[in-house]
């Protein structure tokens, strides 16, 4: 194929950073054999080959160049593995996997293997571990007693560090195990000694029920899942309340609300889902996995300040039909997970860039206006997005599990079971250079510290430089203070321009709840979203926070309360 006139990829010097340590091929020796541009080609080439078997070589062409416009211009980037591994020997192109994890050595040891195959391809992976029989229960067998679900966890964990995936990233898990297990309490508490299970978030899978026995001070039964016997009653609130002293104390457990994701499961008839991604944003099925992307918001706002519908609306398309194609040349790393993949073709598309929009349109991120907008385009891309699904379709058929799905209960074909998903996009933001997911900026000036310590990256909001120059305020020392602080909070500068150029630690935690519930309305599958807290935040107001998401129809929540873990990638100001 020719590659005549491409237009270049306009990557920033960070971002060029980025994609030499992470993405860019390498010979044995370590030299970069690729350039920005030629790994942009090599992704697009490779996933429009899927476009042959529902057209002709011409066709490909076509696709294969609007897809490389599509990511040169930085309107769309599809997950991180898509980009390093497309096109490769290794072509395993999805972010997410949930992975079974059974109640016998076998099933164990199993799961084990499959995570250590996933992750040396540069996915992560999501369990519950709430089959598993607790801690001093009996093992027939042996005659011994069981290990329970925490002690084995460590061994995942053990795993993950073993694996490193690619050789480019850590690998990621997610570990649930539900609020009537027996052993949940040793769960909750489980992150508390530091560095334990660092490889893994950890949640508690709790339901409608749990959720009302805490707000009506009940009793709460814990069952084991072996026998089915309750085995000890513990007060729901009391269990409610230390695993949010916990999650005051160090990030973990986040909560999963199980019923909230039942029922928005869109192929019941495959089964019940348990348990998601590493992040929370993908609930799947076991042995699902699902690939994501995003598009960069920041550049579908005109110049007069309002959002480019049609712009927005062709990126919808193309990223629906390029995702669908991911799925039709992903490798997957075994058999289960590629026909369980192959038989929902869950893609998840979401965006990136949402706070820089709203600076953009001087609309605070803490107001009404701003979720009245998430709302807006959330539920413009999830419209274009089923609709170009369904016209997918139409040529190339429904997702073969369609039959018995949710879809056809509505009347609608559709080519894949899920097409939205919010992605924290903590590599692909860094590379288009915007905010990341829908989060709010998390420092307005900042020196990053990256690659393990190796690199340290300074950054100054560019939409702050613009409008600091229009309001005839800009100066370097000013600048200077703002890297310090990172925020305009404390700095004698007019009030309209600090009520909208807010960062993460400015904005309430019910601010922050209420965003990413606006964008989990209209979002089939989940939204990745921190919510955070200040240091001086109390065990109280996680607990607001956690009732607020349950209120407000999220399908999880995490928070995370500044500096209360000491070794935190992002620090506001400088020398540290
Ligand atoms: N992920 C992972 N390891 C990582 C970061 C991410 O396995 O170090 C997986 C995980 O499932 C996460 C998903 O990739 O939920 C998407 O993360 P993100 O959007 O940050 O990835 P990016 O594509 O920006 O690298």
């Amino acid at each position: 194929m020719s590659s005549g006139a491409r237009i270049k990829p306009s990557f920033s010097e960070n971002a060029t950073k980025v994609l030499e340590r992470r993405y860019l091929l390498k010979d044995e020796k370590g030299n970069l054999i690729e350039t920005p541009e030629d790994m942009l080609w090599r992704v697009a080439s490779a996933i429009a080959k899927a476009e042959k078997a529902f057209g002709d070589e011409e066709s490909e062409e076509e696709w294969a160049n609007k897809f490389y416009e599509m990511m040169a211009s930085l309107d769309f980037l599809p997950n991180s593995p898509t980009l390093m591994n497309a096109g490769t020997p290794t072509a395993q192109l999805s972010a997410c996997f949930v992975l079974p994890v059974g109640d016998s050595m076998d099933e164990i040891f199993d799961a084990l293997k499959y995570t250590a195959l996933v992750h040396k391809s540069g996915g992560g992976t999501g369990f519950n571990f709430s089959s598993l029989r607790p801690y001093g229960d009996i093992v027939k067998s042996t005659k011994g007693v069981a290990s329970g679900p925490v002690s084995f966890m460590e061994l995942f964990d053990h795993t993950t560090d073993v694996v490193k995936q690619g050789g480019m990233r850590r690998g990621a898990n997610m570990g649930i195990l539900n609020a009537d297990h027996p052993d949940v309490i040793k769960f909750v508490k489980a992150k508390i000694e530091e560095g334990k299970l660092k490889n893994f978030n950890i949640s508690v899978g709790t339901t409608q029920k749990f959720m009302k026995a805490v707000l009506n001070d009940e009793e709460w039964e814990l069952v084991n899942p072996r026998t089915g016997e309750v085995v000890d009653k513990v007060g729901a609130r009391n269990l409610f309340d230390l695993l949010c002293e916990m999650a005051w104390k160090t990030g973990d457990p986040g909560i999963i609300f199980l019923d909230k994701i039942e029922a928005s499961n869109l192929t019941p008839n495959l089964g019940s889902i348990t348990a998601t991604n590493p992040c929370g944003e993908q609930p799947l099925l076991p042995f699902e996995s699902c690939n994501l992307g995003s598009i960069n918001l920041s550049n579908m706002v005109l110049p007069k300040g309002e959002i480019d519908w049609s712009k927005l609306e062709r990126t919808v398309r193309i990223a629906v039909r390029f995702l669908d194609d991911v799925i039709e040349v992903n490798q997957f790393p075994i058999k289960e997970i590629a026909d369980m993949t192959m038989s929902t073709r869950k893609i998840g598309l979401g965006v990136m860039g949402w706070a820089d929009v709203l600076l953009k349109l001087r609309i605070p991120y803490d107001s009404d206006e701003a979720l009245n907008l998430a709302r807006k385009v959330m539920s413009f891309i999830a419209k274009i997005g089923h609709e170009e699904s369904a016209r997918l379709a139409e040529t190339r058929g429904p997702f073969p599990a369609w039959k018995g799905s949710r879809w056809e209960e509505k009347g609608m074909l559709m080519r894949n079971a899920t097409v939205t998903t919010i992605a924290p996009t903590g590599t692909i933001s860094l590379v288009a250079e915007v905010s990341s997911g829908v989060e709010p900026v998390f420092a307005l000036a900042y020196r990053r510290k990256a690659f393990e310590g190796e690199a340290n990256l300074t950054y100054v909001n560019e939409i702050l430089l613009d409008a600091l120059r229009e309001e005839r305020l800009y100066s370097e020392a000013l600048i200077e203070l703002i890297l310090e602080r990172g925020s305009l909070k404390e700095l004698d500068l007019p009030d309209s321009l600090k009520k909208v150029f807010v960062t993460a630690h400015d904005i309430s935690p019910e601010w922050h709840v209420r965003m990413q519930a606006a964008f989990q309305e209209y979002t089939d599958n989940a939204v990745s979203k921190t919510i955070n807290m200040p240091h001086e935040a109390s065990v109280d107001d996680v607990k607001k926070a956690y009732l607020l998401a349950y209120e407000l129809g999220c399908k999880g929540i995490t928070i995370f309360r500044d500096r209360c873990k000491e070794d935190q990638v992002l620090y506001i100001g400088t020398g540290e």
